[in-house]
């Protein structure tokens, strides 16, 4: 599937009827579009909504294939692997939030490094800090932009504008770590979480 926006491609669309109000639509990473509906929703009208979303559509399902070719490229860590990423990773969060958290002007607490299948890092009300192993496998500056993220809300626990300001204020071009997380998020998060281990 590439980058093809003509209306005639043809789109395998999974619709399911669901007792909901509004219509949802998933990009599966089998290129199915997976479609829920309310039951009172015409199949006819399901269908045009679809094809409303196509060039949405159609950009999802351009990434999704991308990200299922690197995927092929890019084989999971063996055990030994993971052992010594996990050792490094504690002494580089731990470097890095040592840098950053003068900076912003902030202490935290404790710093865990985790394996896991959705988030990159997040900080408790406490200012514990966890960070996903899969960031080492991430490029330095898109490691840093999690770690001040977190950082940044020790100040501001939301993500209201006053917490995107200050983020921006460390790393300008932080919106760009931002987008490779998107696009290569779910690459490197199942090299550290095979898929035997879902
Ligand atoms: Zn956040």
């Amino acid at each position: 599937m590439g980058f093809n926006t003509h209306s005639d491609t043809q789109l395998n669309i999974r619709i399911t009827r669901e007792s909901r109000r509004t219509i949802t639509i998933r990009v599966l990473p089998d290129g199915t579009v997976e479609v829920k509906a309310p039951r009172f929703v015409s199949r006819a009208a399901v269908l045009s909504f679809v094809d409303g979303k196509r060039s949405w559509i159609e950009k999802k399902l351009a990434q999704t294939a991308r990200q299922q070719a690197e995927l092929r490229n890019t084989p999971p860590l063996s055990d030994t692997e993971l052992k010594e990423l996990q050792k490094k990773a504690r002494r580089v969060f731990a470097d890095r939030a040592a840098y950053y958290g003068p900076i912003i002007g902030t202490d935290y607490g404790k710093i865990t490094v985790r394996r896991q299948q959705s988030r990159f890092g997040s900080c408790s009300v406490k200012g514990n800090l966890n960070f996903n192993l899969a960031l080492l496998l991430a490029p330095p500056e898109v490691l840093d932009y999690v770690v001040v993220h977190e950082l940044c809300h020790r100040l501001e626990m939301n993500h209201s504008s006053r917490f995107w300001n200050l983020v921006e204020g460390v790393l300008p071009d932080y919106k760009r770590s931002k987008r490779w997380l998107k696009e290569h998020g779910s690459v490197i998060i199942a090299r550290i979480c095979p898929a035997k281990d879902r």
